[in-house]
């Protein structure tokens, strides 16, 4: 039974992460290398809580006791020693994932689960730097989490059927649809969208269409909410790299290459929304999208 839990990492998706499991009655340590995210997590947490009031969503002290529930630690050990379940959100670096692994086995309760929101990095990996492979899964939320319905619950290759339940169960308990799916990379999700997206950055680098084109043809012929380019800005192109190579280094396929004006993107710094400017430019605080003049090859 899942009662207490620790969520690692408190930037976009941890501070989401910690906001669900509270509001639907869990005890949460949110856990950051600082204080200054830790506050700015609080900061979001509370903003995004009270639109929810504003939207009869939930009520005033459904808010209060939510953010009740969330305790912040800079220290690990003391956040994760009580949890029954822990949801890694830390930073999408292999070696950052892998040492905060191999602490957590060492401190957490023998039978807490590991869990990690990683968007592309082998759950089977994270799990070999543990004694409890079985007890390590993948929980992959989408952005914004409040908002988003589904969890990809990904199972490594030694994740136990009972673990898988229990994360199951909490996923519907937090109101969400999870989807089970094996450890191989970039998931579903990613392994389906990333390649779209970069097909998409590719017929833009070899002059098929115009950023707005591309997007256009995407949303209006394919009913998608938002297209591609304007998508890859808002997840961070440097995120999308770094998921491209993950497929390219795990299938050995060259379809999974990343499209060299991607490449160069990222060098350059235009790294989408974070940055200011991507295929878009967000100078004028993102609400009006100008395609930006910096993509040429
Ligand atoms: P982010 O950069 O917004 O936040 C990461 C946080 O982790 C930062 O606050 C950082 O200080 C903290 N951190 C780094 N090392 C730490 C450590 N050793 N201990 C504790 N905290 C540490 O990143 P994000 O976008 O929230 O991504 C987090 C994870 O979620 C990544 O694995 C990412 O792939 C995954 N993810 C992201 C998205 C997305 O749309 N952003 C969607 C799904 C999954």
């Amino acid at each position: 039974m899942i009662k207490q839990i620790a969520v690692i990492g408190s930037g976009t998706m941890g501070n989401g992460i910690a906001h669900v499991c509270a509001q639907y009655g869990n005890n949460v340590s949110l856990i950051d290398i600082s204080e200054a995210p830790l506050e700015k997590a609080i900061k979001t947490i509370t903003g995004n809580f009270d639109r929810m009031v504003t939207k009869g969503i939930v009520t005033a002290a459904d808010k209060d006791a939510a953010l009740q529930r969330i305790t912040t630690y800079t220290k690990l050990s003391d956040g994760v020693k009580n949890a029954d379940l822990i949801i890694e959100a830390a930073s999408e670096n292999e070696s950052i994932k892998l040492s905060i692994f191999k602490e957590l086995d060492s401190v957490c309760k023998a039978d807490a689960i590991l869990a990690t929101n990683t968007s592309s990095i082998s759950i089977t990996k994270i799990a070999s730097v543990t004694k409890r492979p079985d007890k390590v899964i993948g929980m992959h939320f989408m952005n914004p989490v409040p908002v988003m319905k589904l969890i990809e619950v990904i199972r490594g290759y030694k994740t136990s059927d009972e673990v898988t339940k229990i994360i199951f169960d909490l996923s519907v308990k937090l109101n969400k649809i999870p989807v089970e799916v094996n450890d191989y990379p970039g998931f579903i999700a990613n392994r389906i969208l990333m390649p779209m997206i970069n097909e998409a950055i590719y017929s833009l680098y070899e002059g098929v269409a115009g950023v707005h084109e591309i997007d256009e043809v995407m949303k209006l012929g394919m009913a998608h909410p938002m297209g591609p380019l304007q998508l890859a800005d808002f997840i961070g192109l440097d995120v999308c790299l770094a998921i491209l190579r993950v497929l390219h280094d795990g299938f050995g396929n060259p379809k999974y290459a990343p499209c060299p004006l991607l490449v160069n993107m990222v060098t350059a710094g235009n790294l989408g929304k974070k940055s200011g400017v991507g295929f878009y430019d967000y100078a004028s605080g993102g609400k009006d999208l100008i395609v930006a003049a910096t993509f040429q090859k």
